[in-house]
């Protein structure tokens, strides 16, 4: 009569490797999925198409008049604002568009015009800026603030809404508003009210004038 066969030892507790075979895997997916977010997050958003170009508006008060301007050097597509009457400094900056700020700091450095010593030190790169996200891979960028810009990294702003004041922080010779916009990874000729502004490059220097219809 057969009993039951046995190898004379208890049976092996197997909890031990399976459970860390587990956490493996678990950790894998994690990984994993980690990835594809990742992938989804930051990937997607670069490579996809831009979307169509927002009704952007001159950067600066409703009804005013101002001179849009390059010269050689600058960059292409670069505009530099002037008003033709009154003063540049402390004049209200506007975003163009509605959208997110992700930049409201200092690029390079300061300087030190004001309009106390319009001809102190002049500092490097675009001083007291605001760059706005616009949704569809398009951008707008607002240089050489005369104060800490007005809004926050973060912050939703509508179009009109002031967002700093002319100023001559970095490397600028005069106050004046410096201005681009961008879609995707470059930047593009500004558009105002629909219209081109017929600054394409830097070859010569160029200026035209045009009035803002970014009323609220
Ligand atoms: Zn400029």
């Amino acid at each position: 009569m057969l009993g039951t066969v046995t190898t004379g030892q208890p049976p092996r507790p197997r909890s031990h490797r399976p459970r860390r075979s587990r956490a493996v895997l678990v950790v894998l997916a994690v990984a994993g999925v980690s990835a594809l977010v990742a992938v989804a997050v930051v990937v997607v958003p670069l490579v996809r198409p831009p979307g169509p170009r927002p009704l952007f508006q001159l950067p600066v008060a409703c009804g005013e008049t101002w001179q849009l301007g390059t010269y050689p050097g600058h960059d292409d597509y670069d505009v530099d604002l002037f008003p033709i009457e009154g003063q540049a400094w402390g004049r209200p900056v506007l975003a163009s568009y509605g959208g997110t700020v992700t930049v409201a700091g200092v690029n390079g450095s300061l300087g030190g015009r004001t309009p106390e010593d319009p001809d102190g030190p002049r500092g490097r790169g675009g001083g007291y800026w605001v760059k706005i996200d616009h949704g569809g891979r398009w951008e707008t960028q607002y240089l050489h603030l005369l104060e800490p810009p007005m809004v926050e990294v973060g912050q939703r702003v509508e179009q009109g809404e002031q967002i700093g004041k002319v100023g001559s922080t970095g490397n600028s010779g005069a106050p004046h508003l410096h201005y681009e916009q961008r879609r995707g990874w470059e930047k593009v000729e500004a558009y105002f009210d629909g219209a081109p502004s017929g600054i394409t490059h830097d070859d010569t220097e160029y200026t035209v004038r045009r009035t803002s219809n970014n009323c609220v």
